[in-house]
Protein backbone atom coordinates (compact mmCIF):
# COMPACT_ATOMS: atom_id res chain seq x y z
CA UNK A 1 0.00 0.00 0.00
CA UNK A 2 1.90 3.02 -1.01
CA UNK A 3 0.16 5.74 1.24
CA UNK A 4 -1.01 4.73 4.00
CA UNK A 5 -0.45 1.49 6.01
CA UNK A 6 -3.56 -0.67 6.83
CA UNK A 7 -2.70 0.63 10.95
CA UNK A 8 -2.79 4.08 9.73
CA UNK A 9 -6.07 3.78 8.26
CA UNK A 10 -7.94 1.57 11.13
CA UNK A 11 -6.82 3.63 13.73
CA UNK A 12 -8.48 6.23 12.53
CA UNK A 13 -12.02 4.23 13.72
CA UNK A 14 -13.95 5.48 16.50
CA UNK A 15 -15.84 2.43 16.64
CA UNK A 16 -19.11 4.77 16.27
CA UNK A 17 -20.84 2.54 14.61
CA UNK A 18 -22.17 4.81 11.85
CA UNK A 19 -21.22 2.73 8.93
CA UNK A 20 -23.81 -0.28 9.92
CA UNK A 21 -26.77 1.47 8.63
CA UNK A 22 -24.48 1.88 5.50
CA UNK A 23 -23.49 -1.56 4.97
CA UNK A 24 -25.82 -4.32 3.00
CA UNK A 25 -24.15 -6.95 4.26
CA UNK A 26 -24.82 -6.02 8.26
CA UNK A 27 -28.16 -5.09 7.41
CA UNK A 28 -28.55 -8.83 5.84
CA UNK A 29 -26.37 -10.45 8.97
CA UNK A 30 -26.93 -8.43 11.54
CA UNK A 31 -24.14 -9.55 13.25
CA UNK A 32 -20.75 -7.66 14.61
CA UNK A 33 -18.04 -9.39 12.48
CA UNK A 34 -19.86 -8.83 9.48
CA UNK A 35 -20.45 -4.66 10.11
CA UNK A 36 -17.83 -2.43 8.47
CA UNK A 37 -17.04 -1.86 11.86
CA UNK A 38 -16.09 -5.62 13.06
CA UNK A 39 -14.17 -6.17 9.72
CA UNK A 40 -11.62 -2.65 10.43
CA UNK A 41 -11.12 -4.19 13.80
CA UNK A 42 -10.31 -7.46 12.25
CA UNK A 43 -8.00 -5.98 10.23
CA UNK A 44 -6.82 -3.95 13.33
CA UNK A 45 -5.87 -7.06 15.21
CA UNK A 46 -4.47 -8.94 11.64
CA UNK A 47 -2.06 -6.65 11.40
CA UNK A 48 -0.80 -6.24 15.26
CA UNK A 49 -0.69 -9.99 15.18
CA UNK A 50 -3.05 -10.39 17.84
CA UNK A 51 -5.03 -12.72 15.56
CA UNK A 52 -3.57 -14.94 13.14
CA UNK A 53 -4.93 -15.51 10.06
CA UNK A 54 -7.36 -18.76 9.41
CA UNK A 55 -10.13 -19.94 7.40
CA UNK A 56 -12.92 -18.15 9.53
CA UNK A 57 -11.21 -14.72 9.71
CA UNK A 58 -10.31 -14.90 5.75
CA UNK A 59 -14.07 -15.35 5.42
CA UNK A 60 -14.97 -12.41 7.01
CA UNK A 61 -12.81 -10.66 4.54
CA UNK A 62 -14.25 -12.00 1.86
CA UNK A 63 -17.87 -11.31 2.98
CA UNK A 64 -18.26 -7.70 1.72
CA UNK A 65 -19.38 -6.15 -1.64
CA UNK A 66 -16.16 -3.76 -1.40
CA UNK A 67 -19.83 -1.70 -2.45
CA UNK A 68 -17.79 1.79 -0.43
CA UNK A 69 -21.11 2.34 1.79
CA UNK A 70 -19.05 2.30 4.56
CA UNK A 71 -16.74 4.89 3.66
CA UNK A 72 -19.17 7.17 2.25
CA UNK A 73 -21.37 7.28 5.99
CA UNK A 74 -18.11 7.56 8.10
CA UNK A 75 -17.71 10.44 9.83
CA UNK A 76 -14.06 9.91 11.08
CA UNK A 77 -12.46 9.35 7.02
CA UNK A 78 -11.61 5.45 7.46
CA UNK A 79 -10.49 4.59 3.71
CA UNK A 80 -12.07 1.75 3.99
CA UNK A 81 -12.16 0.16 0.47
CA UNK A 82 -8.30 0.89 0.28
CA UNK A 83 -7.82 -0.72 3.86
CA UNK A 84 -9.85 -4.36 2.56
CA UNK A 85 -7.93 -4.55 -0.48
CA UNK A 86 -5.00 -4.28 0.92
CA UNK A 87 -6.27 -6.70 3.54
CA UNK A 88 -7.33 -9.57 0.98
CA UNK A 89 -4.18 -8.66 -1.40
CA UNK A 90 -1.79 -9.93 2.25
CA UNK A 91 -4.52 -12.85 2.69
CA UNK A 92 -4.43 -14.08 -0.72
CA UNK A 93 -0.77 -14.05 -1.16
CA UNK A 94 0.78 -17.08 -1.83
CA UNK A 95 -2.78 -18.82 -1.78
CA UNK A 96 -4.75 -20.09 -4.78
CA UNK A 97 -7.75 -18.88 -6.38
CA UNK A 98 -10.24 -20.90 -5.05
CA UNK A 99 -11.57 -22.91 -8.57
CA UNK A 100 -15.39 -21.89 -8.50
CA UNK A 101 -14.11 -17.99 -7.70
CA UNK A 102 -11.78 -18.61 -10.81
CA UNK A 103 -14.69 -19.83 -12.99
CA UNK A 104 -16.91 -17.08 -12.25
CA UNK A 105 -13.85 -14.36 -12.54
CA UNK A 106 -13.27 -16.47 -16.00
CA UNK A 107 -16.89 -16.48 -16.74
CA UNK A 108 -18.02 -13.16 -16.37
CA UNK A 109 -15.17 -11.96 -18.30
CA UNK A 110 -15.96 -14.01 -21.42
CA UNK A 111 -12.14 -15.79 -21.74
CA UNK A 112 -14.51 -18.76 -21.59
CA UNK A 113 -17.60 -17.44 -23.80
CA UNK A 114 -15.27 -16.12 -26.39
CA UNK A 115 -14.52 -19.46 -27.20
CA UNK A 116 -17.11 -21.77 -26.20
CA UNK A 117 -20.55 -20.31 -26.95
CA UNK A 118 -22.40 -22.92 -26.17
CA UNK A 119 -21.72 -23.12 -22.65
CA UNK A 120 -24.18 -20.49 -21.13
CA UNK A 121 -26.84 -21.96 -22.61
CA UNK A 122 -25.84 -25.14 -21.04
CA UNK A 123 -25.44 -23.88 -17.74
CA UNK A 124 -28.80 -21.96 -18.07
CA UNK A 125 -30.43 -25.10 -17.49
CA UNK A 126 -28.71 -25.71 -13.79
CA UNK A 127 -28.41 -24.49 -10.65
CA UNK A 128 -26.05 -22.00 -12.09
CA UNK A 129 -28.52 -20.34 -13.80
CA UNK A 130 -29.90 -18.02 -10.59
CA UNK A 131 -25.93 -18.38 -8.83
CA UNK A 132 -24.28 -16.63 -11.88
CA UNK A 133 -27.38 -14.73 -12.59
CA UNK A 134 -26.71 -15.74 -16.17
CA UNK A 135 -28.20 -13.94 -18.95
CA UNK A 136 -29.93 -15.47 -22.44
CA UNK A 137 -26.47 -15.31 -25.18
CA UNK A 138 -27.11 -12.14 -27.05
CA UNK A 139 -25.79 -12.14 -30.32
CA UNK A 140 -24.63 -9.21 -31.66
CA UNK A 141 -21.63 -8.17 -33.78
CA UNK A 142 -18.99 -6.08 -31.89
CA UNK A 143 -16.94 -6.56 -34.92
CA UNK A 144 -18.44 -4.08 -36.91
CA UNK A 145 -17.80 -0.73 -34.46
CA UNK A 146 -14.27 -1.50 -33.83
CA UNK A 147 -11.98 1.12 -34.56
CA UNK A 148 -8.52 0.67 -35.60
CA UNK A 149 -7.44 4.16 -37.02
CA UNK A 150 -4.16 4.67 -35.06
CA UNK A 151 -3.40 8.44 -37.04
CA UNK A 152 -7.19 9.55 -35.88
CA UNK A 153 -8.32 11.94 -32.70
CA UNK A 154 -10.77 10.49 -31.04
CA UNK A 155 -12.85 12.20 -28.48
CA UNK A 156 -13.87 9.28 -26.45
CA UNK A 157 -12.57 5.97 -26.19
CA UNK A 158 -15.28 4.00 -25.18
CA UNK A 159 -14.54 1.17 -22.41
CA UNK A 160 -17.97 -1.30 -21.99
CA UNK A 161 -16.01 -3.37 -19.48
CA UNK A 162 -16.53 -7.33 -19.55
CA UNK A 163 -20.67 -7.75 -19.17
CA UNK A 164 -21.65 -5.50 -22.07
CA UNK A 165 -19.03 -6.72 -24.08
CA UNK A 166 -19.52 -10.66 -23.76
CA UNK A 167 -23.32 -10.82 -22.31
CA UNK A 168 -25.58 -7.57 -23.89
CA UNK A 169 -23.03 -6.49 -26.11
CA UNK A 170 -25.81 -4.98 -28.26
CA UNK A 171 -25.29 -2.13 -25.19
CA UNK A 172 -21.85 -1.73 -26.19
CA UNK A 173 -23.52 -0.74 -29.51
CA UNK A 174 -25.95 1.69 -28.32
CA UNK A 175 -24.11 3.29 -26.27
CA UNK A 176 -21.38 3.96 -28.80
CA UNK A 177 -24.00 5.38 -30.68
CA UNK A 178 -25.79 7.07 -28.30
CA UNK A 179 -22.42 9.19 -27.85
CA UNK A 180 -21.70 9.31 -31.89
CA UNK A 181 -25.29 10.86 -32.33
CA UNK A 182 -24.02 13.79 -29.37
CA UNK A 183 -21.75 14.65 -31.52
CA UNK A 184 -18.17 12.82 -30.30
CA UNK A 185 -15.97 10.55 -32.51
CA UNK A 186 -16.04 7.56 -29.91
CA UNK A 187 -13.60 4.93 -30.49
CA UNK A 188 -14.18 1.21 -29.57
CA UNK A 189 -10.66 -0.54 -29.84
CA UNK A 190 -9.60 -4.01 -30.29
CA UNK A 191 -8.13 -6.05 -27.37
CA UNK A 192 -9.51 -4.53 -24.45
CA UNK A 193 -9.09 -6.57 -21.18
CA UNK A 194 -11.39 -6.35 -18.00
CA UNK A 195 -10.59 -3.33 -15.76
CA UNK A 196 -8.71 -5.72 -13.26
CA UNK A 197 -11.32 -4.76 -10.22
CA UNK A 198 -12.27 -7.32 -9.61
CA UNK A 199 -9.38 -9.00 -9.38
CA UNK A 200 -8.07 -6.34 -7.51
CA UNK A 201 -10.51 -6.52 -4.84
CA UNK A 202 -10.52 -9.97 -4.29
CA UNK A 203 -6.39 -9.52 -3.40
CA UNK A 204 -5.30 -10.74 -6.65
CA UNK A 205 -2.74 -8.29 -7.07
CA UNK A 206 -0.94 -9.70 -9.40
CA UNK A 207 -3.50 -10.63 -12.09
CA UNK A 208 -4.71 -7.00 -11.46
CA UNK A 209 -1.27 -5.81 -12.99
CA UNK A 210 -1.39 -7.81 -16.36
CA UNK A 211 -4.40 -6.71 -16.90
CA UNK A 212 -4.23 -2.96 -16.63
CA UNK A 213 -0.98 -3.34 -18.05
CA UNK A 214 -2.79 -4.70 -21.43
CA UNK A 215 -5.06 -2.17 -21.62
CA UNK A 216 -2.50 0.43 -21.15
CA UNK A 217 -0.87 -0.88 -24.12
CA UNK A 218 -4.18 -0.71 -25.96
CA UNK A 219 -4.34 2.99 -24.83
CA UNK A 220 -1.14 3.86 -26.37
CA UNK A 221 -1.66 2.98 -29.93
CA UNK A 222 -4.63 5.24 -29.97
CA UNK A 223 -5.30 9.47 -29.66
CA UNK A 224 -8.06 10.41 -27.22
CA UNK A 225 -8.43 12.23 -24.04
CA UNK A 226 -11.15 10.87 -22.83
CA UNK A 227 -12.05 7.48 -21.72
CA UNK A 228 -16.24 6.93 -20.80
CA UNK A 229 -17.15 3.74 -19.21
CA UNK A 230 -20.48 2.66 -18.70
CA UNK A 231 -19.76 1.11 -15.33
CA UNK A 232 -18.62 2.95 -11.77
CA UNK A 233 -16.27 -0.03 -10.73
CA UNK A 234 -14.13 0.45 -13.78
CA UNK A 235 -14.09 4.19 -13.30
CA UNK A 236 -12.81 3.56 -9.96
CA UNK A 237 -9.99 1.47 -10.92
CA UNK A 238 -9.22 3.52 -13.96
CA UNK A 239 -9.20 6.83 -11.49
CA UNK A 240 -7.63 5.03 -8.48
CA UNK A 241 -5.55 2.50 -9.84
CA UNK A 242 -3.90 3.02 -13.40
CA UNK A 243 -1.71 5.54 -14.85
CA UNK A 244 -3.35 7.51 -17.30
CA UNK A 245 -1.65 11.18 -18.00
CA UNK A 246 -3.62 13.63 -19.42
CA UNK A 247 -6.74 11.56 -19.88
CA UNK A 248 -9.67 12.03 -18.34
CA UNK A 249 -12.11 9.31 -17.24
CA UNK A 250 -15.97 9.61 -16.98
CA UNK A 251 -18.74 7.55 -15.96
CA UNK A 252 -21.03 7.70 -18.46
CA UNK A 253 -24.23 9.30 -16.84
CA UNK A 254 -21.55 11.73 -15.39
CA UNK A 255 -20.14 12.49 -19.40
CA UNK A 256 -23.35 12.80 -20.19
CA UNK A 257 -24.98 15.21 -17.73
CA UNK A 258 -21.61 17.27 -17.55
CA UNK A 259 -21.82 17.55 -21.68
CA UNK A 260 -24.68 16.48 -23.20
CA UNK A 261 -27.28 18.17 -20.81
CA UNK A 262 -29.68 18.65 -23.56
CA UNK A 263 -29.60 15.12 -25.00
CA UNK A 264 -32.54 14.44 -25.86
CA UNK A 265 -34.82 11.58 -23.74
CA UNK A 266 -37.15 9.11 -25.69
CA UNK A 267 -40.84 10.00 -24.51
CA UNK A 268 -41.85 6.77 -26.02
CA UNK A 269 -39.88 4.89 -23.36
CA UNK A 270 -42.24 4.82 -21.01
CA UNK A 271 -44.46 2.88 -23.88
CA UNK A 272 -42.72 -0.22 -23.03
CA UNK A 273 -44.48 -1.18 -19.64
CA UNK A 274 -47.37 0.22 -17.97
CA UNK A 275 -46.84 2.43 -14.69
CA UNK A 276 -44.43 4.68 -12.59
CA UNK A 277 -40.62 2.98 -13.42
CA UNK A 278 -37.83 4.12 -10.60
CA UNK A 279 -33.95 4.17 -10.20
CA UNK A 280 -31.69 1.89 -9.05
CA UNK A 281 -28.35 3.83 -7.46
CA UNK A 282 -25.19 1.34 -7.90
CA UNK A 283 -23.82 1.71 -5.14
CA UNK A 284 -20.27 2.71 -6.48
CA UNK A 285 -21.98 5.60 -8.38
CA UNK A 286 -23.47 6.92 -5.31
CA UNK A 287 -21.33 5.98 -2.82
CA UNK A 288 -18.11 6.11 -4.16
CA UNK A 289 -18.18 8.53 -7.40
CA UNK A 290 -20.83 10.62 -5.82
CA UNK A 291 -23.06 10.83 -8.70
CA UNK A 292 -26.40 11.15 -7.60
CA UNK A 293 -28.32 14.13 -9.45
CA UNK A 294 -26.80 12.87 -12.77
CA UNK A 295 -29.09 10.31 -14.34
CA UNK A 296 -32.45 12.05 -12.14
CA UNK A 297 -31.28 14.78 -14.26
CA UNK A 298 -32.57 13.02 -17.66
CA UNK A 299 -35.09 10.55 -15.67
CA UNK A 300 -36.65 13.33 -14.15
CA UNK A 301 -37.90 14.77 -17.66
CA UNK A 302 -39.99 11.88 -17.35
CA UNK A 303 -42.36 13.82 -15.09
CA UNK A 304 -44.79 11.58 -12.41
CA UNK A 305 -43.99 8.15 -14.74
CA UNK A 306 -40.27 8.62 -12.75
CA UNK A 307 -40.91 7.55 -9.17
CA UNK A 308 -37.28 8.17 -7.34
CA UNK A 309 -35.87 5.24 -4.83
CA UNK A 310 -34.07 7.32 -2.40
CA UNK A 311 -33.27 4.48 -0.45
CA UNK A 312 -29.71 3.50 -1.91
CA UNK A 313 -29.66 0.02 -1.21
CA UNK A 314 -27.17 -2.49 -3.17
CA UNK A 315 -28.39 -5.01 -5.21
CA UNK A 316 -26.68 -7.60 -3.94
CA UNK A 317 -23.98 -8.18 -7.14
CA UNK A 318 -20.58 -7.53 -5.94
CA UNK A 319 -18.81 -8.68 -8.65
CA UNK A 320 -18.18 -12.38 -7.56
CA UNK A 321 -19.34 -11.72 -4.01
CA UNK A 322 -22.84 -13.88 -5.02
CA UNK A 323 -21.07 -16.67 -5.83
CA UNK A 324 -18.73 -16.76 -2.65
CA UNK A 325 -21.84 -15.61 -0.36
CA UNK A 326 -25.27 -16.90 -2.56
CA UNK A 327 -27.52 -16.54 1.17
CA UNK A 328 -26.45 -13.31 1.88
CA UNK A 329 -26.69 -11.81 -1.62
CA UNK A 330 -30.28 -13.40 -1.86
CA UNK A 331 -30.73 -11.17 1.36
CA UNK A 332 -29.69 -8.17 0.16
CA UNK A 333 -31.47 -8.28 -3.37
CA UNK A 334 -34.71 -9.36 -1.27
CA UNK A 335 -34.46 -6.17 0.22
CA UNK A 336 -34.62 -4.31 -2.59
CA UNK A 337 -37.00 -6.29 -4.13
CA UNK A 338 -39.19 -5.42 -1.42
CA UNK A 339 -38.72 -1.34 -1.44
CA UNK A 340 -39.00 -1.98 -5.07
CA UNK A 341 -42.57 -3.42 -4.76
CA UNK A 342 -42.98 -0.85 -1.91
CA UNK A 343 -42.84 2.06 -4.64
CA UNK A 344 -44.91 0.34 -7.14
CA UNK A 345 -42.18 0.17 -9.51
CA UNK A 346 -43.38 -1.40 -13.27
CA UNK A 347 -39.92 -0.60 -14.14
CA UNK A 348 -36.26 -0.38 -13.59
CA UNK A 349 -33.36 2.03 -14.74
CA UNK A 350 -29.82 1.36 -13.23
CA UNK A 351 -26.35 2.03 -14.81
CA UNK A 352 -24.00 -0.21 -13.98
CA UNK A 353 -24.17 -3.61 -15.57
CA UNK A 354 -23.61 -5.86 -12.86
CA UNK A 355 -26.60 -4.38 -11.15
CA UNK A 356 -28.26 -4.63 -14.27
CA UNK A 357 -27.75 -7.89 -15.19
CA UNK A 358 -28.00 -9.05 -11.00
CA UNK A 359 -31.78 -7.37 -11.64
CA UNK A 360 -32.65 -8.16 -14.98
CA UNK A 361 -32.29 -11.63 -14.64
CA UNK A 362 -33.57 -12.14 -10.85
CA UNK A 363 -36.11 -9.50 -10.85
CA UNK A 364 -40.30 -10.15 -12.10
CA UNK A 365 -40.44 -6.22 -14.09
CA UNK A 366 -38.39 -5.28 -16.96
CA UNK A 367 -35.22 -3.90 -16.47
CA UNK A 368 -33.52 -1.39 -18.56
CA UNK A 369 -29.88 0.34 -18.53
CA UNK A 370 -29.46 4.43 -18.60
CA UNK A 371 -28.74 4.53 -22.05
CA UNK A 372 -32.12 3.12 -22.99
CA UNK A 373 -33.95 6.70 -22.18
CA UNK A 374 -32.02 8.47 -24.79
CA UNK A 375 -33.63 8.84 -28.55
CA UNK A 376 -31.94 6.30 -30.86
CA UNK A 377 -32.56 8.47 -33.91
S1 LIG B 1 -18.38 4.85 10.83
FE1 LIG B 1 -16.14 4.95 10.58
S2 LIG B 1 -15.41 5.49 12.64
FE2 LIG B 1 -17.51 4.77 12.90
S3 LIG B 1 -17.30 2.53 13.32
FE3 LIG B 1 -17.60 2.75 11.10
S4 LIG B 1 -15.52 2.81 10.28
FE4 LIG B 1 -15.34 3.23 12.48
S1 LIG C 1 -17.69 -1.96 1.63
FE1 LIG C 1 -19.94 -2.23 1.61
S2 LIG C 1 -20.29 -4.40 2.14
FE2 LIG C 1 -18.16 -3.92 2.69
S3 LIG C 1 -18.25 -3.38 4.85
FE3 LIG C 1 -18.41 -1.44 3.70
S4 LIG C 1 -20.62 -1.09 3.44
FE4 LIG C 1 -20.34 -3.25 4.08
Amino acid sequence: MAEKTIREIAKLCADCGTCQSACPVYQAELTEPNSPRGKVNLAKALADGRLAPNSRNRRLLYQCLVCGGCEHACPQGVEFTRMMIEQRNRAAAGRRIPWLKKFALFFYQGFILRRVLWLPRLLARTPLKRRLSLPAFQKAELKKIVGRDHDREYDILLFPGCVFTYFYPQRTIDIKALLEKQGFRVLYPPGLQCCGFPYLSQGWGDKFAALKKKNEAVFRKFHFNRIVVPCSTGVLAFRKYYELPGIEVFELGDFMFRHCRDAAIDPGFVNCFQGPFTYHDPCHNLKSLKLQKEARHFLGQFGGRFRDDESALCCGFGGIFKVGFPSTAKKILNRKSAKLDELGAAAVVTSCPGCYMQLKENLDVPVYFFSDVFKKQ
